[in-house]
């Protein structure tokens, strides 16, 4: 079994869920006490989430990239960066480590290509909504056709993101108002969802919706296991 590195912290309410979806996996596949070998490196979220407010990508690319660097010295085979939104700097990551790096939004796009799905409605934070670096990804990459929430919508999805689930806050009425977003991108043609950041999982689950859901959190995880087998 390959050694998977993380890193984590952002938020580490959505490592909790990684470290949980990987050891689930591996005691699936291989059954009996089997678990993960997992190493991760949590940074602070405080810092990072001010850089993504002040557009400095820079500073965060190098604090992402010292905990790359940080994992293979540990000895990993290969590194998650846990998390959507910091996709935004991987190639800088990947620039300078030698171990591969098992991008979030390939990881996705190989599951939506598997159902056939062609038109996709993506939620996350508004860097992750907005920009080219993921949408482009799942576009070029994988064909998919990519509806994103109009920017009313948009910013009540992001704040909900840092404000609660972030926090750990789970409330009732982000449920109903992420739902009724998702309607509206139903109505405009989506065929599934792509929870487009790791915590949203915890707010909105299959068993809430009657088109595919693809939490990429748990694809992420599931992906990682695959390859640490392999
Ligand atoms: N975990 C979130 C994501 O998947 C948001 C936190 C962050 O900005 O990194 O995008």
């Amino acid at each position: 079994m390959k050694t998977i590195g993380l890193i984590g912290g952002m938020s580490w309410e959505s490592s909790a869920t990684y470290y949980r979806e990987i050891n689930q996996t591996v005691k699936q596949e291989l059954g009996g006490l089997h678990s993960a070998k997992i190493c991760l490196m949590s940074v602070d979220f405080a810092e990072i989430a001010l850089c993504q407010e002040k557009g400095d990508w820079d500073k965060a690319a190098k604090i992402l990239t010292n905990a790359a660097k940080s994992l293979e010295k540990a000895g990993v085979d290969f590194i998650l960066i846990g998390t959507n939104t910091m996709h935004k700097v991987a190639n800088q990551i990947k620039a300078n480590i030698n171990v591969p790096l098992l991008h979030i939004a390939h990881a996705t796009g190989e599951r939506l290509i598997a159902d056939k799905i062609e038109k996709v409605a993506l939620l996350g934070t508004a860097f992750t909504m907005e920009q080219a670096f993921y949408k482009d990804t799942l576009s070029k990459a994988f064909g998919l056709e990519v509806l994103v929430p109009q920017a009313g919508d948009a910013q009540i999805i992001h704040n909900i993101i840092y404000q609660e689930l972030c926090l750990g806050k789970c409330l009732e009425e982000s449920k109903k108002a992420y739902l009724d977003i998702i309607s509206r991108l139903v109505e405009e043609g989506a065929q599934g969802v792509i929870l487009g950041c790791t915590e949203i999982g915890l707010l909105i689950q299959q068993s809430d919706l009657n088109i595919p859901v693809y939490d990429t959190c748990l694809i992420h995880a599931k992906a990682a296991v695959t390859l640490a087998l392999e």
